[in-house]
């Protein structure tokens, strides 16, 4: 980087300017949907992760290929780059100190290790006074057993570390079966929470840059199948103080981490019109891609300008949208046809260059956008089915 690209900006922090190298630590979609926006807007982008060939390196101007626990490599990384950011969260804590004692690691490692861990989680989100589903943290089958007595079932217990798309998670209706739980999902800390009979799961995904300002988007909804995210809508069909509501804490959420970066807080809306928190990710997340073909700035501009100093984009929705996941079922006998697909003009296909196309895997995506959000599902729903035409 040139000495010109490094200018001062807002109260004193630096603009990483245009022509400047980012780092991803992570090499998956939301890397790969990154580094698209980090190239358009004139940055060249480098990515580490344990694999090759992989969706981000395939787009990245340089891909490092070692593990993340090599703190050698992990350095010789960070002296390439003038900033790091992670689109995978399960980076190991040492590694992001190794990087922060060289370039700057946005969101920061405290940031990072907040959300990392389901406990620390939610008891910053409880101990701030944000409304979370009755929960507690449990590290012993006895404690499990008093906690279920107090919560009072059903409940759902969770691993505290590493947990995702549903994975580490056990439902018991009855106290009987703490054994049982325990035994699945047990043996380490878990998350024993009161089940809630959910209306409806909304996301907000909000943006705060280094001057401090946030943006967030309109809530989008989203429904799950296997517990994998199946589709999101745009905006939520909910009652508009709850939208307001969720926006807000979102803003609130981020300014209490001293954000810097794009967050995503997932909530859950009871039948009762009750708003609970129920997850933060430290990064752009997948209910969030429809806002590269709907919203003014996507959220992997918005990541982008972030990290690097630029002042934040407009998170104004342009139209109602839709976004249907592709995963690795739809190829059964033979490859997906992209061409019926392609066939509804207003649909737009996204497709993250993997190679193996495995049960569960996310492959890929479509958006759809309509007049109202009804008419968005219909047509994304419509071109994916299309799919196996
Ligand atoms: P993950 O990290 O796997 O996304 P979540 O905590 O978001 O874990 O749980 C996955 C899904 O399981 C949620 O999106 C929701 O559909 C369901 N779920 C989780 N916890 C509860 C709960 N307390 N009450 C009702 N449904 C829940
Ligand atoms: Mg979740």
């Amino acid at each position: 980087m040139t000495l010109s690209a490094v200018q001062r900006s807002g109260a004193g922090a630096r603009l990483i300017g245009p022509g400047a190298t980012l780092g991803v630590l992570g090499s998956g979609q939301l890397g790969r949907m990154f580094t698209i926006a980090a190239r358009r807007l004139g940055y060249r982008v480098h990515t580490f992760s344990p694999d090759q060939d992989t969706p981000t390196g395939q787009v990245a101007d340089v891909e490092v290929t070692a593990s993340y626990e090599d703190l050698d490599k992990l350095r010789s990384f960070a002296g390439q780059v003038q900033v790091v950011t992670f689109e995978f969260e399960n980076v190991p804590t040492v590694a992001v100190e190794a990087i922060s004692e060289i370039v700057p690691v946005r969101p920061s490692g405290a940031a990072l290790y907040t959300a990392q861990q389901r406990g620390r989680e939610k008891a910053f989100l409880s101990g701030h006074g944000f409304p979370t589903v009755p929960f507690a943290r449990v590290d012993s089958i006895e404690r499990l057993r008093d906690a279920v007595a107090r919560i009072g079932p059903p409940v759902v217990v969770k691993t505290a570390a590493f947990g995702y798309d549903g994975k580490g998670q056990r439902k018991m209706t009855q106290a009987g079966e703490v054994d049982a739980a325990w035994q699945s999902v047990g043996g380490a800390e878990v998350v024993v929470e009161k089940f809630i009979n959910l209306q409806a799961e909304i996301s907000v995904i909000a943006a705060r840059g280094l001057d401090g300002s946030v943006e967030e988007y309109v809530p989008f909804e989203n429904r799950h199948s296997h517990h994998i995210l199946d589709v999101t809508t745009a905006p939520a069909l909910i009652a508009p103080e709850i939208a307001a509501r969720a926006r807000d804490i979102a803003r609130s959420i981020l300014e209490q981490l001293e954000y810097i970066g794009v967050l995503c807080v997932e909530f859950f809306v009871s039948t009762e019109n009750e708003l609970f928190v129920n997850e933060l990710a430290p990064r752009p997340h997948n209910s969030g891609h429809l806002t590269v073909d709907a919203a003014v700035t996507s959220q992997f501009e918005q990541q982008v300008r972030a990290i690097t100093g630029l002042p934040l984009g407009s998170a104004e929705l342009l139209r109602p949208a839709a976004m249907a996941n592709l995963l690795g079922d739809l190829w059964t006998d033979s490859e997906p046809n992209w061409a019926a697909a392609c066939a509804f003009p207003d649909v737009k296909l996204h497709l993250y260059g993997k190679a193996e196309p495995r049960p569960g895997r996310k492959m890929g995506h479509l958006t759809a956008m309509g007049k109202t959000v009804h008419e968005a599902q219909e047509r994304v729903i419509a071109a994916r089915d299309a799919l196996l035409l």
